[in-house]
């Protein structure tokens, strides 16, 4: 069956960037479909990314605190994993968030149309699944692709027991002994997670330190609290991995030249996302990718092409849900005659890890480096009796100020929560907050977020006594 459409604009991609503006176009008046080649909506972040990695990750914190209740006279027994319903689980959640958003698209009267997407021209689009094949004729074109796993060439990934993220993320068996190839973001979350239901895990990175762009008190503070999860080697390349059918030996050395020869049962490369652009025949419609093949855009999403725009991962770094379901609200309104812009004065990011990484803004390390004259804040949550009690004294608050002008330009959160603490900080600096803003505000009492105030507070030397 053969169908033709003829529309202000079609979205090529349903991931959360995809999703927000064409939920945006929709709102706005416009004419709207939606492409998605695979049969569930939701893109990355929904079926394979950030929903499943978090469902996840809530599980292995459940386990990890009830086993800490042990040193305030609670136990409990150590936690019998039944994987096909913990499987069925993630993916019912999965399956409903991605229902709702079809059935927000189906209220908004956008047609969602499913399928491998490409141009034919520069104002038509093909759209060919199984069943059918659809031609889309637009006004406006609104790019949302997003990204894949960079695989490594020394990994066979026809080999089920060689992971990426996606894979990882099935949970079809607890692996005895994992090695982690890549201690960023992701391979830190997964760490988090299968350390805590069970396996063995080594991660293994290149880089003489995991997140490099954090300041390294932040790091090793990290470092030191996730010791017991899994064992960190940085600096640290894979020399070989021979596949023994049912494990893997797998040698290593580090920049001392010391080799490791380690057995694994799976091994999860996970080594960063490249912008997915190949199969959309940009090259036949003139569409400007960078160096690093992102897709060119100005900062009202447009491609070289005016009518034609990208949003999200394929459309430059960082590669977050919420930067993109940004990016697609701005191409929306541009796309509805808004003078709008995406300049954002931050975007924040957190590592779901245990415990939480969150950070915004300018790192002490920036500040150095773009001689930026800044004082740090830092507040321990040793110091806060709501960390205290709920045993994550070992966290801490720490906050960038502008020397001169005394406003917030930055701040990292390491502790249980970090990532729901963070927004103060980001709407701080977003809003041009100087420390007595923060510091004047009264914060609840006892909770974490007392941390922000107060590192705020003796920033400006009205609290100079902590323990
Ligand atoms: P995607 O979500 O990648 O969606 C793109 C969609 O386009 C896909 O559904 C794809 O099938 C479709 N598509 C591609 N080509 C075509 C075509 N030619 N025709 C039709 N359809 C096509 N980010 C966060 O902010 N927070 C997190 O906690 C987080 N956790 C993550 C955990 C993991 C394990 C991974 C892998 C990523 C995580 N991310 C997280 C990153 C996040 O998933 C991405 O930034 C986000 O999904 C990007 O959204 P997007 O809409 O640009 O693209």
């Amino acid at each position: 069956m053969n169908s033709e459409y003829n529309v202000d604009v079609v979205v090529i991609g349903s991931g959360p960037a995809g999703y927000s503006s064409a939920f945006r176009c929709a709102d706005l008046g416009l004419n709207t479909v939606l492409v998605e080649r695979y049969s569930n909506v939701g893109g990355v972040c929904v079926n394979v990314g950030c929903i499943p990695s978090k469902a996840f990750l809530h599980i292995a914190k459940v386990i990890r605190e009830a086993a800490d209740l042990s040193h305030q006279g609670v136990f409990f027994n150590s936690p019998v994993i039944k994987i096909e319903k913990l499987r069925l689980w993630k993916e019912k959640k999965i399956k409903s968030i991605s229902s709702n958003i079809s059935l927000m698209a189906k209220r908004r009267n956008i047609e969602v149309i499913l399928g491998l997407g490409k141009f034919i021209t520069s104002s038509s689009m093909r759209i060919v699944s199984e069943k059918k094949i659809s031609t889309v004729y637009f006004k406006y074109a609104i790019i949302a692709v997003g990204s894949k796993s960079v695989k490594l060439p020394y990994l066979k990934y026809d080999n089920p027991k060689i992971w990426n993220s996606t894979k990882s993320l099935n949970m079809e068996y607890i692996p005895k002994r994992l090695l982690i190839i890549g201690g960023g973001i992701i391979g830190l979350e997964m760490a988090t997670v299968y350390s805590a239901i069970g396996s063995q895990v080594d991660i293994v990175d290149s880089s003489q330190v995991t997140l490099p762009f954090l300041d390294n008190d932040i790091v090793y503070t990290y470092l030191k609290l996730s010791k017991k999860m899994f064992d960190y080697k940085s600096n640290t390349s894979i020399l070989n991995v021979e596949d023994k059918d049912s494990f893997f030996i797998v040698k290593m050395k580090n920049r001392d030249g010391k080799i490791y020869v380690n057995k694994y049962d799976n091994i999860l490369a996970a080594v960063g996302r490249f912008p997915s652009t190949s199969e959309l025949n940009l090259d036949l419609i003139g569409v400007k990718l960078d160096n690093f093949g992102f897709i060119k855009v100005d900062d009202q999403q447009r491609t070289n092409i005016p009518h034609i725009f990208a949003i999200g991962d394929v459309a430059g770094k960082p590669m977050l849900a919420h930067k993109g379901i940004y990016e697609g609200h701005i191409a929306a309104e541009v796309i509805s005659g808004k003078n709008v812009y995406f300049d954002p004065k931050v975007i924040p990011s957190v590592a779901y890890t245990d415990p939480e990484i969150a950070w915004v803004g300018i790192t002490e390390k920036e500040a150095i480096s773009k001689n930026i004259s800044y004082e740090v804040s830092i507040f321990p949550w040793v110091a806060s009796g709501r960390a205290i009690v709920s045993n994550s004294s070992s966290g801490l608050t720490k906050l960038i100020f502008n020397k001169v002008t005394k406003k917030i330009i930055g701040g990292v959160i390491i502790g249980n929560n970090a990532g729901e603490l963070l927004s103060e900080i980001t709407l701080a600096i977003e809003m041009g907050c100087d420390a007595e803003d923060i510091a004047l505000t009264i914060h609840a009492h006892p909770t974490l977020s007392e941390s922000i105030c107060l590192a705020s507070q003796i920033f400006q030397g009205t609290v100079t006594d902590i323990p």
